[in-house]
């Protein structure tokens, strides 16, 4: 075939569809990509001829292994572990780490795929990896995750390095795991080195890197908001989640003014018609991580709140909504339930959160719609100057990370508005995005040859 016979969106789709069959995720984190770059490379001969998309939706390699735990009756527990080294055209591999009985490799390649954009957009020079297992965490004794995270580790150590593949937590993977792992590392190599982020403070780890993925989203609704002349005061806020990013996602929406008024989990979730406030989101962090307890017992602390068992939250009318549970979480009946009920902004505080039903949905609406590419940055930005603080042997204070995170937040909504500006007053920030991201990675490729 000639280079100039270059195949469509529709045949490029048929044979990401083929060669990565029962993988249903990846395709769709594919797909939504590749609608906007296939337009954006019409006129862009030397992106279709060096098969630049082609490349980047293939990962540089899966790495899969045994993981064999013993759990506190002495059964013997098998897993499976992955690492997704999608690609390091601008930097070292760089991502986090699930735990959750729903990994799988089309899970993991999706995330490594779509993490690659995300790091390219932050500014930062790292490139997209992601890695996990189906260990379900839940209901397991202390004892029991380090020992997983352990036997987790004494495989993934020899993919990983500090210049190489730099993983960090996700679903999951918090504080604590990530200790056990760097522990087992540094136990197995007997290198003290930044080969993950989300470390704790006391050995190498970055203030602000646990708020910074909600706190990010919100800074990114805040910038959207702006390009209207407007801002988070007297709005409602509808929150799904309940974890690290939903929570501090909260928080920060407070702060800047605005009313939550929902959060959720697994069972279900919990509208409060009061407002969650500081010291309600304060009660949630407390109950979900440190006691592991499930949303529902908010009602108890708090009567005013209902409980919505089985449910999602999108049929709550409010002003702007943030996804930070899961992928596929807001599907495309949510979505239009969302904008019939006047919602004007959409800040995706974990990745891919809305299906390609409701992508489509919000596109449509002209709504200020983020994807979690850019607005769920914040996190892996954190850690890009942990990796930076790490390398110089020092630590930053909190004040010049908070403006840091600020500053990164404003670049990717900036680098999102020199392609998604439509110039009719609307911004597609999809589009935006990708393409964004798309670009930077795409010419580093170009520089490389045919590797
Ligand atoms: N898991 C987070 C994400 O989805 C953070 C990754 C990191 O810090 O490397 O971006």
């Amino acid at each position: 075939m000639a280079v100039t016979d270059h195949v469509d969106l529709n045949q490029f789709m048929e044979g990401v569809k083929k060669r990565n069959p029962y993988q249903p995720e990846f395709v769709q984190a594919v797909q939504e990509v590749a609608e906007d770059i296939f337009e954006f490379m019409e006129d862009k001969e030397e992106y279709h001829a060096q098969q630049i998309l082609r490349r980047i939706a293939e990962p540089d390699r899966v790495v899969s292994f045994r993981v064999c735990w013993e759990d506190d009756n002495g059964n013997i527990r098998v897993q499976r572990g992955w690492r997704v080294q999608n690609n390091n055209a601008i930097g070292p591999y760089k991502g986090g780490i699930r735990f959750h009985p729903s990994v799988t490799e089309s899970v993991l390649k999706f995330l490594a795929f779509e993490q690659t954009f995300k790091n390219a957009l932050t500014g930062l020079p790292m490139g997209g990896g992601k890695g996990g297992s189906n260990f379900n965490p839940k209901g397991k004794s202390v004892r029991e995750i380090m020992r997983f995270c352990q036997s987790f580790m004494t495989e993934l150590y020899r993919h990983i390095g500090a210049d190489v593949d730099v993983p960090a937590g996700d679903i999951g993977v918090g504080g604590r795991e990530i200790g056990y792992m760097f522990g087992q590392y540094k136990r197995i190599t007997n290198h003290f080195t930044g080969v993950l982020t989300g470390k704790g403070l006391e050995w190498g780890g970055s203030l602000i890197r646990t708020e910074a993925t909600g706190y990010g989203a919100v800074y990114f609704l805040e910038n959207m908001l702006a390009t209207k002349g407007e801002d988070l005061v007297g709005k409602t806020a509808v929150i799904s989640g309940s974890g690290n990013v939903a929570t501090h996602a909260a928080e920060k929406i407070v702060q800047l003014g605005g009313k939550v008024l929902t959060l959720s989990d697994s069972g279900g979730f919990i509208h409060d018609p009061d407002g969650i406030d500081q010291e309600k989101i304060n009660w949630v962090k407390t109950h979900k991580t440190h006691r592991r307890g499930r949303i529902e017992e908010y009602v108890e602390a708090f009567p005013k709140a209902s409980f919505h068992a089985g449910k999602t939250p999108w049929g709550v009318p409010c002003d702007m909504a943030l996804p930070c549970a899961t992928q596929n979480e807001l599907l495309g009946e949510d979505a239009k339930m969302l904008v019939a009920n006047g919602c004007r902004a959409v800040s995706e505080g974990a990745n891919m959160p809305t299906d390609l039903d409701g992508v489509h949905t919000f596109k449509h609406a002209k709504l200020l719609y983020a994807p979690g590419k850019a607005s769920n940055a914040g996190g892996v930005a954190v850690s890009g100057l942990e990796m930076s603080q790490n390398s110089e042997r020092r630590s930053w204070k909190e004040e010049e990370l908070q403006q840091m995170l600020k500053d990164i937040m404003a670049g990717i909504h900036e680098r999102c508005l020199t392609y998604g500006d439509q110039g009719d007053g609307h911004i597609d920030y999809v589009k935006g995005a990708n393409i964004a991201g798309f670009k930077k990675v795409a010419d580093a490729m170009l520089a490389f040859g045919v590797v």
